[in-house]
């Protein structure tokens, strides 16, 4: 492993004592704007292996037969969350008690334990093999598609049967492992249950938010803003969770709409798939969330919009003149991205493979910009596109 990464494993070692007599840390595998993550061997696994905060059902899911042979001398993993300090006490307790109110389903991650030393908490998961997405979302099939979303929405409609959003849906949220077609979602930092008042969980939002807001204003003081934004504008500010990943944003976050539900989840899977049917990661790039919303207008036109706005009382207005009233089909949009545009000159028509049309059905369902029209997760599980090959 790289010296930095040795560097800092040390360093954690140092500050967290006791740590190593538990556990060998091995690399760090994920480096995030709220954690850092270490793959670790757990040196006492068959000695804790029945002391461990979760119940017997749960240990037997996560143990390979292997690992349940008494004499097993095989290495143990896990995966070591080391929650930045900076982090509140409030949002490191939702992170870690929502992950205890769902346990026991096979598609979401579980907590083993959780330790603190000092002011830093580190929570224990069991170490999940995944491939990485930017391996793989340029060349996987639409078979394998309908496996990813198969596993995806059955995380989600357990997630959101406890009536829980995860409010942060993106792939390096879902480890997914090709080769058994199987993933397990992680990264409850900014859920919430339904229903949360913003004004409460304030306190919740996370780091990304903070440093937004921050390189949100150094960005308007070096740049020069867009024409198309109001010079000086002193309406007051809504209010309203935004927290999530840009880009992954559904319409109603975007618009600070303060009546969110599970189906922010849904846009996000959503954007998941445009990008794998386009081979395009990351499909938006966002700068902030005007930005967001005007992508999604370029995508949907400007009528659909304007009336996305109404439903949670907002006006739309553009005056930049590249945007259609009635936006672009999904069909096109892949077809432009994949190098497939119909060539005008020798009047050639491209169209999209027959399982890529099955694809984009599904897709305008979960991308459907009214959230009370969007698909849930238990009906996409029914969906044909999810359904085919099943029966
Ligand atoms: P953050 O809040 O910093 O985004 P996450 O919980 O999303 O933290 O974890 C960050 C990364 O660490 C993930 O994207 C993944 O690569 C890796 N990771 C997290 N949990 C596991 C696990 N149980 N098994 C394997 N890798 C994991
Ligand atoms: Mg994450």
């Amino acid at each position: 492993i790289e010296e930095s990464v040795a560097d800092d494993i040390a360093r954690f070692e140092e500050s967290f004592s006791g740590i190593n007599s538990r556990f060998r840390l091995i690399n760090r595998i994920g480096e995030g704007t709220f954690s850092t993550v270490y793959k670790a061997e757990d040196l006492e696994y068959n000695q804790y292996r029945n002391n461990w905060d979760i119940d017997e059902q749960e240990k037997r899911k996560w143990s390979s037969p292997g690992h349940r042979r008494r004499n097993s001398r095989r290495p143990h993993y896990v995966a070591i969350k080391k929650i930045y300090v900076t982090s509140s006490p409030m949002r490191i307790f939702n992170e870690l008690e929502l992950l205890y109110d769902l346990r026991g389903s096979d598609s979401v991650c579980p907590l083993i334990t959780a330790f603190r030393h000092l002011d830093q908490v580190v929570a224990v998961l069991p170490y999940f093999q995944h491939r990485d997405f930017r391996e793989y979302y340029r060349d996987m099939k639409v078979p394998e598609m309908r496996l990813y979303f198969r596993s995806l929405f059955t995380a989600l409609r357990h997630v959101h049967s406890k009536k829980i959003l995860h409010r942060d849906i993106k792939p390096t949220n879902f480890l997914y492992n090709p080769a058994q077609s199987r993933g397990v979602l992680v990264d409850f930092g900014l859920a919430e249950r339904l229903g949360t008042e913003w004004q409460q969980c304030a306190c919740t939002l996370g780091a990304e938010e903070r440093s937004y807001r921050v390189s949100h204003s150094v960005y308007a003081q070096t740049q020069h803003r867009p024409s198309c934004y109001p010079k000086n504008d002193n309406r007051s500010s809504r209010r309203a969770n935004r927290a999530g990943t840009r880009g992954f944003r559904a319409p109603e976050v975007l618009l600070k709409c303060t009546q969110q539900n599970t189906s922010i989840d849904m846009w996000s899977a959503g954007v998941i798939l445009l990008t794998l049917l386009s081979r395009r990661f990351p499909f938006f790039h966002s700068q902030d969330d005007i930005d967001a919303l005007l992508e999604i207008t370029t995508i949907v036109g400007r009528k659909k919009m304007k009336e996305t706005s109404l439903l949670h009382g907002q006006v739309f207005e553009t005056n930049i003149p590249t945007y259609s009233d009635n936006g672009h089909s999904f069909e096109k949009i892949i077809l432009w991205c994949t190098s497939r545009s119909s060539d005008k000159n020798s009047g050639v028509k491209k169209e999209l493979e027959d399982d890529e049309k099955e694809a984009v059905e599904f897709l305008y369902e979960l991308l459907e910009c009214d959230p009370a029209k969007r698909i849930t997760a238990k009906k996409a599980l029914e969906h044909p596109f999810l359904t085919k090959d099943y029966e």
